[in-house]
């Protein structure tokens, strides 16, 4: 017998897909870990469990507590779906840029939704800000606090790591992806350049964030700005400190877009924005290391949750990109 236990047993174990078309095209394999076939939907799901779990057995999170978060979407909408499965309360500070059809799903989940302008991380009113405020003015309830709770990379050193490196048996020469908390991109990293030093491990950055600058010159200067959502950073999480970081290598709009269409259209897999900046990275690499390697990188999250932006046609057209 081969069953889940429920939502939580079905997080993880996700599939490792070779992406035939930039696989084909650079002569390496190209490889993504399938995250948007997590039952809620995307990586985060992996994040809010393991969140969850270490406040349960540190006794912080007692039944009918309330999660409370600050998040971009996906770690909310995980977090909401373990706190329907678990008994617990859900609350989300989201800023208003992001998509509505994230906003609508965490409604859709019982959460009590609170979104706020998009401010800088150093202003009070920013949303990771406002809702570490919140989580300390109630009773009975605990801040997830993504960005700087170090169980959300051992989410992904215990788990994503780990099944990385079975999944590919150990035949792997890079690992690339872009940051939010950086939970995804730390744990990995940590796990493979332990079992195996010369891995080399890549930060794959938008525009708009510090990361790119800050592993070429050791200076955070985010310069420009980014569609995507979920991910760049202007400052460094207590996720991403002491992490290998081999180089960097930044990813404009455009090419996400192009990356995007042509993994709907070439290979049947219809993703969220921030995998065209992964699989971008994915495929610049490629180029740079020559054929015969074998890359990695994550499929964070599927297309539906951007249909209103990256899928319409004319709000793409009016920021002056192209699926082409
Ligand atoms: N992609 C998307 C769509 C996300 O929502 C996130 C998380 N905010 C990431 C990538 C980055 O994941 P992490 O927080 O583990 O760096």
């Amino acid at each position: 017998m081969n069953i889940k236990n429920g939502f939580v047993g079905t997080i993880g174990n996700t599939p490792l897909i070779r992406l035939k078309s930039f696989s084909d095209e650079t002569g390496c394999e190209i490889l993504g870990k399938a995250e948007f076939l997590n039952p809620g939907g995307s990586v985060k799901d992996r994040a809010a469990l393991f969140i969850i779990e270490d406040a349960e057995k540190k006794g912080l999170l007692k039944p009918g507590g309330t999660v409370v978060e600050g998040t971009a979407g996906n770690t909310g909408i995980g977090l909401a779906h373990i706190c329907n499965a678990k008994g617990y309360k859900c609350l989300i500070v989201i800023p208003e840029t992001q998509s509505q059809e994230k906003i609508d799903t965490l409604k859709t989940l019982g959460a009590d939704v609170r979104t706020v302008p998009a401010v800088p991380y150093k202003n009070p009113e920013n949303y990771v800000k406002v809702s570490g405020r919140l989580a300390e003015e109630m009773d009975n309830a605990i801040w997830a606090n993504q960005f700087d709770n170090l169980a959300n990379r051992l989410a992904h050193y215990e788990t994503t790591g780990a099944e990385i490196w079975q999944q590919t048996n150990g035949k792997i020469d890079a690992w690339t992806a872009a940051t939010g908390t950086g939970g995804t991109y730390a744990g990995v990293s940590l796990y493979l350049k332990e079992k195996n030093p010369d891995i080399k491990c890549i930060v794959a950055d938008p525009m708009g964030s510090g990361l790119y600058s800050y592993v070429k010159t050791g200076e955070i200067k985010p310069e420009g700005k980014s569609i995507t959502e979920g991910i760049g950073n202007s400052r460094i999480t207590l996720n991403m400190q002491d992490v290998p970081l081999d180089d960097a290598i930044q990813i404009d709009d455009q090419e996400c877009v192009r990356v995007v269409y042509q993994l709907l259209r070439k290979d049947g897999l219809f993703m969220g924005g921030s995998v065209g900046i992964n699989v971008g990275a994915a495929l610049a690499l490629a180029k740079q290391m020559g054929p015969g390697h074998t890359i990695v990188t994550v499929l964070c999250d599927g297309g539906g949750r951007y249909q209103s932006k990256l899928y319409n046609p004319q709000w793409l057209a009016e920021k002056g990109l192209s699926p082409s």
